[in-house]
């Protein structure tokens, strides 16, 4: 079974949510505050985050991507607003499912049964383009059989644009995907682009494989 963060402060909730949890066979570890959860999720990684979105110290959206800015840890949240709207902007802020309060804890159980089995699927193998080699599994990628250092972005940008070598792919499918912003600055994009293009150069003189398409996008092709 699964480490588990719940992140609620009414007390009586927690409670019952922990015991439940427990019995399920969960480690259930438990906090009040948005600003604890994330240090939790900073300094010991639950496999599950659990967060309530009526937190007193931060508004559910704003926890939700703060907790995206630090880690990748499946989150499922739980709000009492069934708004169609709201639901649709905390998925987009990177939740990885919700349950509308009041819920029983055999359906939050199945959630997380849900979340642990799509977060524990086999990611796909090894990505090759030229020189660049990506282990999405390990999230490491080497260039020229130098291991590069990269952010969370910055990976995860390279692994989305290296699944379609040489297809030309926009700055807005790049922010909905990767950043999941359905709106955004493009200069997100161009900036983290020419760090990834910075890295490369440290590397290799071989290094032009970012190719941007004036107006288009950008490609992932060696060079
Ligand atoms: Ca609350």
């Amino acid at each position: 079974m699964a480490v588990l963060l719940v992140v609620e402060d009414d007390v009586s909730v927690r409670n019952v949510l922990i015991r439940d949890l427990y019995a399920h066979g969960h480690t259930v570890r438990s906090v009040g505050t948005a600003l604890e959860a994330l240090r939790q999720v900073s300094n010991s990684p639950p496999e599950v985050v659990i967060l309530d979105l009526g937190l007193p110290d931060l508004d559910g959206r704003e926890a939700m991507s703060m907790l995206r800015s630090v880690s990748d840890v499946p989150t499922i949240v739980a709000t009492v607003r069934d708004d169609e709207r709201e639901i649709v902007r905390l998925l987009r802020s990177g939740a990885d499912d919700y349950l509308t309060k009041p819920f029983s804890s055999e359906q939050l159980a199945a959630r997380i049964e849900t979340v642990l089995r799509r977060t524990a699927a086999p990611s796909p193998t090894q990505l090759t383009v030229g020189e660049l080699v990506i282990d999405p599994d390990r999230r490491s990628a080497r260039l020229a059989q130098s291991e590069l250092q990269l952010s969370r972005r910055e990976f995860d940008m390279l692994v989305y644009l290296a699944r379609r070598p040489g297809s030309v792919v926009s700055r807005r499918e790049l922010l909905s995907n990767v950043w999941q912003q359905a709106y955004g600055d493009d200069q997100t994009i161009d900036v983290h682009l020419s760090w990834l293009r910075r890295k490369f150069r440290e590397v290799t003189d071989q290094s032009h494989y970012l190719h941007t398409v004036r107006g288009v996008g950008v490609k992932l092709e060696a060079p």
